[in-house]
Parts: C-alpha cells; structure tokens; sequence
C-alpha cells in the first residue's frame, strides 16, 4: 500500500502522517523532514537544500530526487509507503510514477487535504512559536509557500490523479481527530 498525502504547508500532513504510519503499518517518507535532517547533519545536501527552503522555495528536483530513491529502495520491500511532501511538481510525479512501474508497484491511493489561506497563515504563526521552524516565522515566506503549491504541486496532484488512482479531497479545516476519522474510512 503506497499512498500519497498533499496537501499545503501547515495542512497537518505531518500530524495525519504520523497516525497512519502507526495504525497501517507504513513507513514515512517526509521530504521535509528528511532534508532539514540532511541540513542538521551539515551534510552538502542539507547546505544546499536550506538555501532554497528558508525562502520558501522548492528544492532542486535532482537534490530531492537523491533523498527518495535512496529512501525508496531502502523501504520498498516493506509493507508500503505514505509519500508525504513528495511529489511537488509534476516532474517529481513522473519520477515517483516511473519509480513505480519500475517496481511493478502499485500507489494505492492520494489523499488531498485542503485548507483555506487565512487559516494556513494562523496555524503558521502558531507552529513558529511551538517548534522553531524558521519558514514558519516569516508571512511572506508562508505566503511564497502557499504560492508554490497551488503553482506547482496542484498540477502534480492533477497529473497522477489523471493516471487513474483514487484521490480523496477532505476538508483539513476540522479537528485533527474528525480528519482521521475521515482518513481510515478511505484507507478501509
Ligand atoms: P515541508 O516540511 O514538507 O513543508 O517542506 C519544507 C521545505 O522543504 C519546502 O518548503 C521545500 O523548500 C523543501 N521540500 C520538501 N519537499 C520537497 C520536494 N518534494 N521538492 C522540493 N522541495 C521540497
């Protein structure tokens, strides 16, 4: 069971991701998470990658592509993974659909959860203050995040979902436990 769960930043991808993981068994894949680590580390990557995010921009393909083949094929055999912050564009959904068939794998299912704007810069000010992130500080910042989704990750959600695998809207402006409730209903 692959799955991917988009959504714009501060949707709560994260904080769904880390409940599905735990009750389905699958393993985390958090683009995000796994190149702010590569910065922790000091690592050419991580250096590299921070000059892109603190501006709110997207990564190079090719630097992120490194960090999902490598996690891909250290992870495949495993029950499955929850794609989470990748694919961004639609040249990372051809790359995830062609590591895929590559494999002869199937990707299950996307889940998209959606939040207005103005509730997406609260949460933003609100998770600045909790866990430091410096892309969270800055509104301009969250508002070029924001932009780089509806530019370029909608089309990516629009390309995957036009090879046929179920994609599910929810409505990620509800508690966090009324949006799980609506997450297991679709993952059975
Ligand atoms: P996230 O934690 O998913 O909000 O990601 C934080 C930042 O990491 C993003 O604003 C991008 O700069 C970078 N990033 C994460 N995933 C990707 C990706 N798939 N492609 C390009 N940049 C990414």
């Amino acid at each position: 069971m692959n799955i991917i769960i988009f959504g714009p930043p501060l949707a709560g991808k994260g904080t769904q991701s880390k409940k599905i993981i735990k009750d389905f068994g699958l393993t985390h894949l958090s683009t995000g998470d796994a190149l702010r680590s590569e910065k922790a580390q000091n690592s050419d990557l991580g250096i590299e990658a921070a000059e892109y995010s603190s501006k709110g921009l997207l990564v190079p393909d090719e630097l992120v592509a490194k960090v999902v083949e490598k996690f891909y094929h250290n992870h495949k055999e495993e029950k499955g993974i929850l794609f989470d912050g990748y694919p961004r564009n639609i040249d990372q959904a051809q790359h995830l659909l062609d590591l895929f068939e590559a494999d002869n794998t199937p990707l299950s299912q996307i889940i998209f959860l959606k939040v207005p704007r103005e509730e997406l810069l609260k949460r933003a000010k609100k998770r600045a203050e909790e866990q430091n992130r410096k892309d969270d500080r800055d509104p301009k910042i969250v508002l070029t995040r924001i932009d780089e989704f509806e530019r370029l990750t909608i089309p990516a959600v629009q390309h995957i979902k036009a090879t046929g695998v179920k994609t599910t809207e929810i409505d990620g402006n509800q508690s966090i436990e009324s949006i799980y409730i609506k997450i297991q209903e679709v993952l059975g």
